[in-house]
């Protein structure tokens, strides 16, 4: 079956140059876009920014009692 890219196509698969592998890649308008495993969109935090984050935050809010 060829294989085409509608509209309504969200993702398709493609290599990554940077993740070295096939990857879901964003589609808009049948564009092949972003690689969507290539770590978090502008502006989103990773991970482990938001546990380090939080951890900043508790140890704000709770100062060691040593
Ligand atoms: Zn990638």
């Amino acid at each position: 079956m060829p294989e085409h890219y509608t509209r309504a196509t969200e993702s398709a698969t493609r290599h990554c140059n940077r993740c070295g592998r096939p990857t879901q890649h964003a589609v808009s308008a049948g564009r092949i876009g972003r690689c969507l495993e290539c770590g978090p969109p502008p502006g989103q935090l990773s991970k482990k920014q938001q546990c380090d984050r939080q951890r900043r935050e508790r140890e704000a809010r709770n100062p060691k009692l040593f």
